[in-house]
């Protein structure tokens, strides 16, 4: 709700009234509550009759009033004889079942002393006294409390829930669902983001300064004839600064910028995602030149069906045909510049890509090695670093990670610091952060019997033995078998950060990859579940290499890869059964020939082997220094040395 509420800054800059607050909501629910208490008061609901005094004294003695009760406020209540009614109500006795009238009198002594002469008459008379009671006057916050309270609260309730159910729709209530919340950047928010917060991405960064200045000062592209582009695609892997790239350009230029996430548009209401986009449009419009930030596009983006038969998702379709007509709708010198990020740039329909809608598509990859030295640089600088810290290690510690997941070492970090009560934040914490973030939570306190100790520790030696050993396989950083997240051990690998992979490349990950299970076979005779990942990940790598990669030796230089990630005309696998049994074969040989490898190489260095398993259990932990101990140098030398020596 917070967000729809916020006041809404206009291209000056200056504060525009919320004009959602002019006829609101409130004045409708003081009307509804106003008609309520009105109705409650004057109709003839409270069935009263107001008589004076000296009636009501005519109406005692004529033995017309059943009951009393005497308030000390001063009034007192009559409850009239049913076969009386008429003379007190006349014609209007039916509106009056329960007999009541109410009368103003002197004092409650007085009439006390009244009735006491009254029922002294009906005596001699023979008659019985009038019932008479006192009480406590009702006053008329009590009669609102307990007749209009429950009105009260049963309406709040409703408006409640329509709220809830509005703030869920995008604001405005049940009448506001087909409008776009787009949210507009406040360019004088003291934090806002900037270029410079934007670490690496310099090709990509490149790019948006550019649109920032074809907003800037459209007229130097224009005089020479060139067309202002319609809309950038920014696509990337989650984490790696799309929307912080984003962010920066609402920072940077000096125009109103709508950000708007895909499934914003997605309702539940047929139509609404369509007025939407129209919506969002109208308004970058009335504001040209802005910019509109659309993300995780590919929520509306998705290519429509071909298959008639299942219909698709319309809502969908309609929400995305109203954003390619909107794309198109205006002018190339309108002013309105679209950005949008997705991390599936592959799903998307092909009319948003063609050029025209998002004629730049902006790639932005994994940082490498040098980009994650920026990206902690940035992240480094609010922190209280020790002398310790070294940025190049920190980079080299931590291939693959995107800006997002450095963000969170650098955080957990500091947490871990402040855990321990340490001063500055020390390469350590940094460490320890790093193992979290890869392998989960330390779990120490997770029996395990000596016997299973040892097969895990045997294990992960063998992954430690033939990595070691092995030209192409990643090289080894350390190794536990202290069970963390959902492993029982791990070893770490320093990824090497390679453009193109070969054959040999694969095969000797796969060999480090089975030989844990190889050393346990080997030397524990045993077979164990603890596989289970090494095999499912080894099992997909050698159809990758058979299937997509077309390294395959009865079947090379096939592939059966679908970048679209839909085969036409609903072809669940465009090959024969043949083709299947043939390529089931490749792959089990593959990993055969792979197991035989592992083992073999166990063989050769069984004394390494049994030291690194011994001092893994000893130790529980062990680095690749440890190894080396053992094992000597390793014989091949890493590229990652290669670079960060450089
Ligand atoms: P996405 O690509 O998924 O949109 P974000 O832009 O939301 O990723 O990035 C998430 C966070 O990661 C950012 O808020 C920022 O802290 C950090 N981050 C990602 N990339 C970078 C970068 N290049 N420089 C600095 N910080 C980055």
């Amino acid at each position: 709700m917070a967000k729809n509420r916020k006041p809404q800054v206009n291209p000056n800059g200056k504060q525009r009234p919320d004009k959602k607050g002019g006829f609101g909501w409130g004045w409708l629910y003081m009307i509804i509550i106003a008609v309520l208490l009105g109705s409650y008061f004057f109709s003839d609901g409270i069935q009263q009759k107001d008589i004076t005094y000296t009636q009501l004294q005519s109406y005692i003695e004529n033995d017309v009033v059943e009951s009393l009760t005497v308030y000390d406020n001063g009034t007192v209540k009559a409850v009239v004889r049913e076969a009386e009614k008429t003379v007190v109500f006349g014609e209007a006795a039916d509106k009056h079942p329960d007999r009541n009238i109410t009368v103003a009198i002197p004092t409650v002594e007085e009439f006390n002393k009244y009735m006491t002469d009254i029922n002294q008459k009906r005596k001699a008379d023979g008659k019985q006294n009038i019932d008479m009671q006192f009480e406590k006057s009702r006053d008329w916050w009590y009669l609102i409390l307990v007749n209009v309270l429950p009105f009260v609260l049963i309406i709040f309730f409703f408006v409640w829930m329509s709220r809830g159910v509005s703030g869920s729709m995008g604001g405005g209530g049940i009448f506001g669902v087909g409008k776009a919340k787009a949210e507009l950047f406040d360019r004088d928010k003291k934090d806002k983001v900037t270029f410079k917060d934007v670490a690496g991405l310099e090709g990509a960064k490149q790019e948006v300064e550019e649109i920032v200045s074809f907003l800037k000062n459209p007229k130097k592209y224009t005089n020479l004839g060139g067309k202002i582009p319609k809309g950038a695609l920014l696509v990337g892997p989650p984490g790696t600064g799309k929307t912080l790239l984003a962010k920066a350009v609402a920072g940077e230029a000096d125009v109103p910028f709508f950000s708007m996430s895909g499934s914003d548009f997605v309702e539940m209401f047929v139509g609404v995602g369509a007025s939407r986009v129209r919506d969002l449009f109208r308004q970058a419009k009335e504001k040209a030149p802005s910019i509109i930030f659309i993300d995780e596009i590919d929520a509306v983006g998705r290519a429509r069906g071909k298959n008639i038969i299942s219909g698709g998702n319309d809502e969908r379709e309609s929400t995305l045909n109203q954003l390619l007509t909107e794309m198109d709708g205006f002018g190339t010198n309108s002013g309105v510049i679209i950005l949008a990020a997705t991390n599936r740039a592959d799903v998307l329909d092909s009319a948003l890509l063609r050029a025209g809608r998002f004629d730049r598509q902006i790639h932005i990859e994994l940082p490498d090695l040098q980009e994650r030295k920026e990206i902690f640089a940035v992240h480094l600088k609010p922190l209280k670093l020790d002398a310790s810290v070294d940025v190049n290690l920190l980079a080299k510690q931590t291939p693959g990670f995107s800006g997002a997941d450095i963000a969170n070492v650098c955080n957990e970090a500091a947490l871990i610091a402040a855990r321990n009560d340490h001063k500055a934040v020390g390469r350590q914490d940094f460490m320890d952060a790093v193992d979290r973030i890869i392998g989960g939570l330390e779990r120490k306190t997770k029996i395990m019997t000596e016997e299973e100790k040892r097969a895990i520790a045997y294990h992960e030696a063998g992954h430690a033995t033939i990595s070691w050993m092995l030209r192409w396989a990643n090289p080894l950083v350390k190794v536990t078998i202290v069970p963390r997240g959902m492993a029982l051990g791990a070893a770490w690998y320093l990824p090497e950060e390679r453009q193109i992979t070969n054959r040999e490349h694969l095969l000797d990950e796969m060999c480090a990859t089975l030989g844990g299970r190889a050393a346990e076979e080997k030397f524990l005779n045993q077979t164990g579940t603890g596989a289970l990942n090494d095999l499912e990940r080894v099992t997909k790598q050698a159809y990758a290499m058979v299937a997509y990669y077309g390294m395959g030796k009865t079947m090379p230089n096939l592939s059966y890869y679908d970048s679209q990630g839909k085969y036409e005309y609903g072809f669940t696998k465009p090959y024969s059964e043949k083709t299947a049994e043939k390529m089931d074969k490749e792959v089990a040989d593959i990993i055969a020939e792979q197991m035989k490898r592992a083992k073999q190489l166990l063989q050769q260095y069984a004394e390494g082997h049994h030291q690194i398993a011994e001092l893994l259990i000893e130790k529980e932990v062990i680095t690749a220094e440890d190894v080396e101990r053992i094992l000597g140098p390793r014989p091949w030398k890493s590229r990652q040395d290669e670079i960060i020596n450089s």
